[in-house]
């Protein structure tokens, strides 16, 4: 839920601006606005000439290699730390130059940023150039899956680990902690991803019981499997997908979750909520 749109350039202004956020350098963007969101720029960097390239794969996820401009890059800077978390929603933009007309017309030769839409980490892995002026060193690439195909299957979704809808929910909040299930990891492959993702927005729809978790409403209709209709929604970032902590989704009704993206009091509600889904936990953990 990003006021960007997908194959539309912008200046660099209007992102760091979205964010709230002051930085200089390109490449991993973030703000005090927009906690929940990283901004990545592609482009500009890597290359045939360095041995690497960010690079889309053909099932629409990217590989977006870390920063670290010489030696070997660490996971513990800034950026990289933000990416190997899996905290984070991504939107990410290629970039270009401008052309001569262009650069007269906006006054400036900053480079423009195309959106290609949100994703999520979904894991990380080390390349090893073996060409060009990075050869040898020892990188880190992402893998960045898109947002917004699977919406409304969650729920239904079957799943490896076993959680189902006759599960304690004590017991299966004790079963997602354990799986530290907002982090990624090296090498977790799409499947296991998902897998999580669906288990943690199973959880979260169990928890509510078929209410809303912000005002209480009962859902507004019922779904092919007799569960009440609502939606989940992340508390920190801005992607209601991917996996996450017990403690950081909310089964809302679809008011609630419109509320939670686009109002004005979104901050506020989302403190609230935030609150109340906490003392649900503890109740939970006993
Ligand atoms: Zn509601």
């Amino acid at each position: 839920m990003s006021p960007f749109v997908i194959g539309e350039e912008y200046e660099r202004s209007r992102l760091l601006e979205f964010l709230g956020s002051g930085q200089t350098q390109s490449g991993v963007l973030w703000g005090r606005e927009e906690q929940g969101c990283l901004i990545c720029t592609s482009g500009g960097r890597g290359g045939k000439k360095a041995g690497y390239s960010d690079e889309r794969i053909s099932d629409g996820t990217w590989w977006y290699f870390g920063q670290g401009r010489t030696g070997d890059q660490s996971l513990r800077n800034a950026a990289n730390s933000k990416l190997s978390s899996g905290n984070f929603s991504v939107l990410l933009f290629t970039t270009r130059e401008p052309t001569a007309k262009e650069v007269a017309d906006r006054g400036t030769y900053g480079k423009l940023f195309s959106y290609c839409g949100q994703f999520n980490v979904s894991g990380f892995e080390q390349f090893v150039p073996i060409n060009g002026s990075r050869q040898g060193d020892k990188l880190w690439r992402f893998r960045l899956l898109p947002v917004g195909e699977e919406k409304y299957n969650y729920y239904s979704e079957q799943n490896d680990l076993a959680l189902d809808s006759s599960s304690d929910l004590r017991e299966m909040q004790h079963r997602l902690l354990s799986l530290n299930s907002s982090r990624v990891e090296p090498r977790i492959n799409l499947a296991e991803y998902r897998s999580r993702s669906a288990a943690v927005h199973l959880y979260a729809s169990l928890r509510s019981n078929g209410q809303c978790e912000a005002c209480g409403s009962v859902a507004p209709f019922t779904r092919l499997d007799g569960r009440g209709f609502l939606e989940v929604h992340h508390l920190t970032r801005l992607a209601d997908e991917g996996p996450d902590l017990p403690s950081n989704v909310a089964a809302l009704c679809p008011n609630c979750h419109r509320r939670a993206h686009y109002s004005i009091d979104r901050k506020d509600f989302g403190k609230r909520l935030q609150d109340a889904i906490e003392l649900k936990e503890n109740i939970i953990a006993g």
